[in-house]
């Protein structure tokens, strides 16, 4: 039979190796054919036991129990053009609601003890989808990547993380506005209360924005239906600064060409809202600046070569590592089939994609 040579890196081989440890083949060759009629047979997604990681008892950090009832602890009314910091910490909930409704508002969220850990909109969408709601998380940017709020309660169901915050320039390149309400302008004025920058502002989630990807495939402002009363409620499962701010947007559909003021609230979480938060994980890979080979943050804006400089990339140089496969007819048959969905070109690649589609397929 003729023997196929597939390369893998070693990264894909420790795969390999611990489905073999599991006992889903006898060895690598084996898994290979395991995967091919697997997947010719068509997946069938089968539950594995995911990575371990640690419990993550994030009720710890809360520093007054929780209580039966909520208490309100701050209240303020955002006007039109503006925004405000709070500070939220772990067991106390933000409440944003409508007065009017149909207003957009934008949110930044910053870890309070440590600014450049804020919250990631872009990894927030890919777990939660571009429409974000109650039972989701917010979460923070890699190397940190843990959750910083819990989306409690969403009683309008319109969120949004497709959009940037509007700028001035914005206004400026599209409408001809010398100056313009906007949001980037707007949380950098609320975000000076705490020392940041404008630059400090990040990309917003987005509260009470209807939005969606068309057929085309472009991201798209719908009217928006928030009525007074409605509300999203996030609950902080580390200490926050979260800046909420009325969207400036009056040119588009965003908040239904008015611009409106919201009320903001914060409470201490009660035991019940505590209670619904679902079990979270912890992992080594969630790195802090103990962590980090340069933690100090640069205090001067040019930017020097470090002289000393010496690159230390994580496990490299990449190396590959070979499996050889002996297909027989009926193997060789069904790898032809499945050929036809895939771009490689000879057997020991596309024997490679047929291995790795099915891993992820069967172990994600
Ligand atoms: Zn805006």
């Amino acid at each position: 039979m003729p023997i196929t040579t597939i390369a893998l890196t070693e990264q894909q081989q420790e795969l390999v190796d611990a489905s073999v440890a599991a006992g889903e083949a006898d060895d690598a060759a084996a898994l290979v054919l395991l995967a091919l009629r697997e997947l010719a047979a068509g997946v069938r997604p089968r539950p594995h036991p995911r990575p371990a990681g640690r419990p993550w008892a994030w009720q710890d950090a809360i520093v007054d129990a929780p209580a039966y009832e909520r208490t309100l602890l701050a209240e303020a009314v955002l006007a039109p053009g503006t925004g405000k910091a709070f500070e939220v910490r772990a067991g106390q909930i933000l409440r944003v609601e409508q007065i009017d409704g149909d207003q957009c508002v934008d949110l930044n969220v910053f870890n309070l003890h440590d600014y450049r850990e804020f919250m990631h909109v872009g990894r927030t969408r890919t777990l939660h989808g571009v429409n974000p709601t109650a039972g989701d998380f917010l979460w923070s940017a890699p190397p940190r990547e843990r959750a910083l709020m819990y989306l409690l309660t969403d009683t309008a169901g319109i969120n949004d993380t497709l959009f940037p915050r509007c700028s001035a320039n914005m206004y400026e390149s599209m409408h001809g506005f010398a100056d313009h309400t906007n949001c980037a302008d707007i949380q950098a004025e609320a975000q000076r209360e705490y020392g940041l920058t404008p630059d400090d502002v990040h990309d917003s989630f987005n509260l009470f924005m209807a939005t969606r990807v068309t057929d085309a495939g472009m991201p798209e402002i719908l009217r928006q239906q928030t009525s007074p009363g409605d509300h999203v409620e996030l609950l902080a499962l580390v200490d926050t600064l979260a800046v909420p701010n009325v969207c400036g947007n009056d040119v588009m559909g965003t908040s239904n060409f008015s611009l409106d003021p919201v009320l903001v609230r914060t409470y201490a979480a009660s035991t019940a809202d505590v209670a619904v938060v679902p079990p979270l994980l912890a992992y080594d890979t969630q790195r802090t600046p103990a962590d980090f080979r340069q933690p100090a943050i640069r205090a001067e804006r040019a930017l020097r070569r470090d002289p000393d400089y010496v690159p230390a990339f994580a496990r490299t140089p990449v190396r590959l590592v070979d499996v050889k496969v002996e297909l027989d007819d009926e193997h060789a048959a069904l790898l032809d089939g499945l050929r036809h969905a895939e771009t490689a070109k000879d057997d020991g690649t596309a024997l490679r994609d047929v291995l790795l589609t099915w891993w992820v397929a069967t172990h994600g």
